[in-house]
């Protein structure tokens, strides 16, 4: 028997005391879990829904933490509730159930989406796939964490939301919104259409760009030459000794590997981004990123579970007193289109849940087209609520006490809402989550 807490369905009696909180959610679940022990009756697995993917990852392991406690240690069923349709409902559902089996949380899942359920069996499969045990046992060993009197001492809360502290250099860190870099290094030359599928469109007769809401903020261009005028909101990067040979490096910024950067003659006085690895974060270059104020660090791992690495990284460095803004980077070659999405917004996604990250960095070969890696970037920031640039739909799968066709009713509300930035939109199909027949609400963010 699954004892579900539902975010959206609290009872009065929760809600008064607890509000609707993670906490809310894991006393609404032990309510039902005293009486099922109370009658001896331990077949259980327990589930903490909600459409909130920080919510939902905290409820699951504040649950965990408290089964701990109290020396239980029921099975979790994981899911995101009411995830939606498309690319947004695959994302999110991959933000929410990854970052937990990441972590080895997780027995059983449900990829909730508004669409015919035979879709969902594919992303789930796929998802759990990931940490099938033949690929777990290739990865290297994460440094543990530090512990005093037997308790582990950690940087930052797992259970409440707080985005790492950094301070802002340029446009990227401090409280500005995370940013997204677009790689095009591997092209042979760079025009103004390669801009195109990165959200920047060159009008010719205005002699102008237009700019739309999925405009990434960054473009790393490797070696290649941009001989044009780029968009007044976008910054190229490319490799140190390309940037060099610049003539009018406006808006055009250098990457280092590492050391480099320390080598250099020649750096950009106000943002040089750095790519670093845990084996490049030497005690000595620490201690020498500290007294430097123009780098972004750009953080990578080769580990094959990289999460946990990536994680580790950004602990060891907030525990040296680093507040340079870091983004993470990481690189996606020779999979489906369907593996880059689900396996990103898992990773990075599980990152920016826990308030790491000032940006991502989504490299992709042979896996999908550009503009997808960029729309899965965003979607990435949008299911984690770090940064909101188009509505969020937050729609019921559907089931025998649907009344209506969801599926042509959420697509017929997305395309008059689909420039309605920054609200949310729920779409239910009965009255059990607390609506009438079918209901549209719209909320503030
Ligand atoms: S129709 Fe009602 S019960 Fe069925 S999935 Fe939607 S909200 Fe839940």
């Amino acid at each position: 028997m699954r004892i579900g807490t539902n975010h959206g369905s609290l009872s009065d009696r929760i809600l008064s005391r607890y509000g609707d909180t993670p906490l809310g959610m894991v006393e609404s679940a032990f309510e039902f879990l005293r009486i099922c022990e109370d009658l001896n009756y331990h077949n259980i697995v327990i589930s903490m829904k909600a459409s909130n993917t920080q919510v939902m990852v905290q409820a699951y392991r504040l649950l965990v933490q408290k089964m701990i406690e109290t020396n239980r240690n029921y099975p979790l069923h994981l899911g995101v509730t009411e995830a939606g349709d498309g690319e947004d409902g695959r994302i999110k559902s991959a933000v929410g159930i990854g970052a937990l089996l990441e972590d080895g949380l997780g027995d059983t899942v449900r990829v909730s989406l508004t669409e015919d359920p035979e879709f969902e069996i594919p992303v789930a499969k796929a998802l759990v796939d990931r940490y099938s045990e033949e690929k777990l046992k290739q990865h290297q060993s994460i440094e543990p964490l530090h512990s005093e009197n037997g308790k582990v001492k950690l940087s930052y809360n797992p259970y409440d939301y707080q985005r790492r502290e950094s301070v802002s250099v340029n446009n990227i860190g401090g409280h500005n919104v995370p940013r997204i870099i677009a790689d095009f290094s591997e092209r042979e030359s760079i025009s103004p259409a390669t801009f195109f599928p990165v959200g920047y469109n060159y009008s010719v007769p205005l002699d102008k760009w237009n700019i739309n809401d999925l405009a990434c903020d960054y473009v790393y261009v490797g070696d290649n030459h941009v001989d044009f005028d780029i968009p007044g909101t976008l910054g190229i990067i490319y490799n140190s000794e390309a940037w060099k040979e610049l003539e009018n490096p406006l808006r055009q910024y250098p990457l280092f590997c590492g050391e480099e950067f320390f080598k250099s003659e020649k750096t950009h006085p106000e943002l040089n981004f750095v790519a670093v690895t845990k084996e490049v974060l030497t005690p000595e270059f620490v201690s020498k990123i500290k007294n430097t104020k123009n780098i972004v660090l750009i953080a990578d791992s080769f580990n094959p579970h990289a999460m946990p690495e990536l994680r580790r990284l950004f602990i060891s460095l907030t525990e040296q007193g680093i507040q340079l803004p870091i983004i993470v980077k990481r690189n996606y070659k020779d999979i489906s289109e369907q593996d880059f999405q689900l396996g990103s917004s898992a990773e990075v996604g599980a990152l920016l849940l826990d308030g790491l990250g000032d940006g991502l960095w989504l490299k992709q070969q042979n896996c999908t087209s550009p503009q997808v890696a960029n729309s899965t970037a965003f979607g990435i920031l949008q299911a984690t609520r770090t940064r909101i640039s188009k509505p969020e739909y937050i729609s019921c799968p559907s089931c025998g006490r649907t009344l209506f066709d969801l599926q042509e009713t959420t697509s017929k509300i997305r395309e008059r809402t689909d420039h309605l930035k920054g609200i949310k939109i729920g779409i239910m199909g009965c009255i059990v989550n607390g609506q009438a027949k079918w209901l549209m609400r719209i909320m503030d963010m």
